[in-house]
């Protein structure tokens, strides 16, 4: 294929030679992994020129978010720096965040950057495509709950993460040295939704919290002071496991000490706590919010794309979008309800990987003149990690397209293997089992939970 727009871009932005310009926006899940395969192979081959633009300066794969904020994991030891991953991968890495779109001169325009101190670090500027990738994954949903933006925290970022496990750790240290003894809700976490992130963190939470009391905050009494509460406007929580492993979910919590609580919904999140709709009040220092996402707000119009109510990019099954072959969207923010099917694809890291590598195989073929295949979801299950207690889920397909129900170590390996397929498309095996080797040196001489 040959270029198909005319335009005008800053020397900054060109590419050097007249090849066809893949276009990736946001390098998450889906994203990160479908331009660095890309890079190998088109990119490597001088087929295509492959960008990739993304907001943030390094990758951290979102699942592990809960653990950020729990404390137990160390950002730094896995966050990839995109500049070294493009020059690695044979793609350009573009700084900046997407606000909108020309699609009749094929461009992508970039807000500017500035850093703490508001000087500029890269201008406002536009960069062009023939075939765009949009892929900037989703936003958590408040569903306008009052209150959610000022008291709440969500996890969409590791920055969010990080903030919310240093209000932690600080909380802690403030009703260790107070004078005066620890009052009602003063180490008490709400955490609302009760979906696989809002179940993880709290199971992790009780871990992480404990162990920064044990380094010898002794003046708070972990089973009197401190409180995790889950709150689920369901009737149940994990909805997307089956009743059982639902209900021993919810056992599992309660032996841990998490209160669950279930048919609750939230009417305003407050300084001090939470308002039920019933009238009850939850104090609480610190509220999370995971009660859903939906696409970031620039989806909403998009220079004339679809999206839906919940902003996503409503796509065909080539995962193009429903207005213009060029542009294709994967992961959370495209929304596609596959024939004979009710439910549209779940937000979901199996998604993105999937559809990651299922564009890694049409790009190709789109450029050689080939149709695109149609795409097809296959659910592998859904698993709970519930720290190092537990982890509980469905695998599916394995007898005769059935599900099958697996708790404990088994769970947990087959938990563990997602982020593994994640790592492994991104650096390869070799890599993947030295940095997995060290990782798991190190973890024996280092504190199991963040203190700073
Ligand atoms: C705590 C937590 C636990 C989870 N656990 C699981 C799990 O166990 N299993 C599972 O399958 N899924 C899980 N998920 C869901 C999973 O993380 C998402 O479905 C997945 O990350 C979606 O991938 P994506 O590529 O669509 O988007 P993301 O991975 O979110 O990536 C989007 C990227 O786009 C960038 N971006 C956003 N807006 C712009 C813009 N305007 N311009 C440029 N760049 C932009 C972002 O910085 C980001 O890098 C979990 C999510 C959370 C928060």
């Amino acid at each position: 294929m040959t270029r198909t727009a005319a335009d005008n871009l800053t020397p900054a932005t060109a590419p050097s030679h007249n090849l066809h310009r893949i276009v990736v926006v946001g390098g998450g899940a889906g994203g990160l992994e479908l331009v660095t395969r890309l890079g190998d192979t088109l990119g490597r081959r001088s087929r295509a020129d492959i960008a990739l633009i993304e907001k943030a300066r390094t990758h951290l794969w979102k699942p592990l978010l809960h653990e950020v904020a729990a404390g137990s994991m160390d950002v730094s030891r896995h966050e990839l720096d995109y500049l070294a991953q493009a020059y690695w991968h044979r793609f350009r890495y573009r700084f900046g965040e997407m606000i909108g779109l020309d699609r009749a001169r094929h461009l992508v325009h970039l807000a500017a950057n500035l850093d703490d101190e508001g000087r500029l670090i890269t201008p406002e500027r536009s960069v062009g495509y023939d075939t765009l990738v949009i892929a900037i994954g989703s936003v958590s949903n408040d569903f306008g709950t009052p209150g959610v933006k000022e008291y709440a925290i969500c996890l969409d970022t590791p920055d969010q993460a990080q903030r919310f496990n240093r209000r932690l750790v600080n909380a802690c240290l403030l009703a260790h040295t107070q004078a005066e003894a620890v009052r009602p809700g003063q180490l008490h976490v709400a955490i609302i939704g009760a979906g696989a992130t809002g179940t993880e963190l709290s199971a992790e939470l009780h871990r992480t919290v404990r162990g920064v009391v044990a380094f010898g905050l002794d003046k708070i009494d972990p089973d009197k002071d401190i409180k995790i509460t889950l709150v689920e406007a369901a009737d149940r929580i994990v909805p997307m496991l089956p009743a059982r492993l639902s209900h021993a979910t919810t056992r599992l919590l309660g032996e841990l000490g998490v209160e669950v609580r279930t048919s609750a919904r939230v009417t305003e999140v407050r300084r001090d706590g939470v308002q039920l709709a019933g009238g009850e009040f939850i104090p609480s220092e610190l509220v999370v919010w995971a009660a859903g996402v939906r696409g970031p707000e620039v989806l909403k119009s998009l220079d004339g794309l679809e999206a839906n109510s919940a902003s996503q990019l409503v796509v065909r099954p080539t995962l193009q979008t429903t207005r213009d072959d060029d542009i294709f969207a994967l992961g959370d923010c495209a929304y596609l309800v596959q024939e004979n099917e009710t439910r549209p694809i779940p937000p979901r890291a199996q998604a993105a990987h999937q559809q990651a590598s299922f564009l890694r195989r049409q790009i190709p073929r789109r450029l050689n003149g080939q149709p695109i295949e149609p795409f097809r979801y296959r659910d592998f299950g859904s698993l709970v990690s519930l720290g190092e207690f537990s982890t509980i889920g469905t695998l599916m397909g394995f007898i005769a397209g059935k599900g099958l129900l697996i708790e404990g170590y088994f769970a947990r390996l087959m938990y563990r293997s997602l982020y593994k397929m994640h790592e492994t498309a991104l650096h390869g095996p070799f890599k993947v089992t030295l940095d997995t080797i060290a990782r798991a040196m190190t973890r024996r001489t280092e504190p199991h939970v963040k203190l700073h």
